[in-house]
């Protein structure tokens, strides 16, 4: 079982004793904290680990974790012996509904974030929504940026109820909790089933990432959590729909409001300038020739892909 430092205080002792109670003999691997710790070095320090346990292809990894753990963890287990079982149990909002569920793992690179990686789809994923009150709050609130994600593109009955619901939703009561973490997956897990390696529409979950990811760059992975900097994304998203006469201005509303409500980042920082931004989204993994497949929104639970070149996408933000 990987975990990280963090997450083994308050968890560790609880999911060991399950474990033994079941006649299991984890063998614990903790990393350090942090993504910056989701690179090469650590991989070979689990693939030590492993090895010293003498874990076989009868074995499997169990990843205690948030994101960053989930994709290393995921990683090893892709590549140790050619690939053993792998058990995903996120303790994140953004790791049960998105990081867990689709099968991408990975590392990243000096060069650039998740550059090194595999698809490996878990045996199964174990997501406690309970694990979310030890959570600091801006991490929750963070996670709730891709819950919005999902209902805008795929789901406006979701959209309507994280609307109606809202405060509900930030006291984490639990039955709306489930309900909606639940909800999240099985459409996740919807579009990876149509298209698990992305050659085409799994591209839809990239709403608002085209620019959360030039913002998160361009401010070194510092400044903003992934889910704040793909809430600016998804705003200045609506906003290049809506000027290419895609969306009407209702949609752009409801989506920037909800965004607000949740105490989430709306406005892309004064100081970057366009050229910049075109610049890193042209950088990006998932650019082809300068140019991106950028999801439209068509309204609240409808998408388009619109093929842009960088520039054309900043001057309609
Ligand atoms: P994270 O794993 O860094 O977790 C955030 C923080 O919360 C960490 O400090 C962690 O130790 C702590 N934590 C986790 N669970 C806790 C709990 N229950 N109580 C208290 N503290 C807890 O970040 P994340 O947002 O979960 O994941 C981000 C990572 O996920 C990035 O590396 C990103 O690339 C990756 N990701 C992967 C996919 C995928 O499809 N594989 C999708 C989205 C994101
Ligand atoms: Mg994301």
């Amino acid at each position: 079982m990987v975990t990280n430092s963090t997450i083994a205080n308050i968890y560790l002792g609880a999911v060991v004793t399950a474990l033994s109670a079941s006649h299991f003999e984890p063998a614990v691997i903790q990393i350090p904290d942090g993504e910056e710790h989701k690179n090469l070095a650590w991989l070979a320090f689990v693939y030590d680990r492993l090895i010293d346990a003498g874990i076989d292809r009868g074995g499997a990894v169990v990843a205690l974790r948030g994101g960053v753990v989930g994709d290393l963890t995921g990683f090893a287990a892709a590549t140790y012996l050619r690939g053993v079982a792998c058990v995903q149990v996120p303790t994140t909002l953004l790791a049960q509904i998105d990081a867990s569920i689709g099968g991408k793992t990975g590392i990243n690179h000096a060069a650039g974030k998740n550059l090194l990686g595999a698809f490996k789809q878990p045996r199964f994923v174990l997501a406690d929504v309970e694990c979310l009150s030890t959570l600091p709050r801006r991490e929750y609130v963070a996670g709730l940026a891709e819950v919005i994600k999902t209902g805008a593109i795929l789901d406006a009955e979701l959209f309507q109820l994280l609307e109606a619901e809202l405060p509900a939703l930030l006291r984490q009561e639990r039955d709306l909790l489930v309900r909606v973490v639940r909800r999240c997956c099985q459409l996740k897990a919807l579009v990876v089933a149509e298209d698990e390696t992305e050659g085409g529409y799994r591209a839809i979950l990239n709403f608002g990432h085209t620019l959360g990811h030039a913002i998160e760059s361009l401010t070194d992975y510092t400044t903003y959590l992934h889910g704040e900097a793909v809430a600016i994304g998804m705003v200045a998203a609506a906003r290049v729909s809506h000027r290419l006469g895609r969306c009407d201005e209702t949609t752009v509303r409801r989506l920037t409001q909800l965004i607000e409500r949740c105490g989430l980042p709306v406005d892309i920082p004064s100081d970057l300038g366009r050229d910049a931004l075109a610049l890193a989204m042209r950088t990006d993994k998932k650019a082809l020739g300068g140019t991106i497949k950028f999801v439209c929104l068509e309204g609240i639970g409808a998408t388009r892909f619109e093929r842009l070149t960088c520039e054309e996408i900043v001057r309609h933000i």
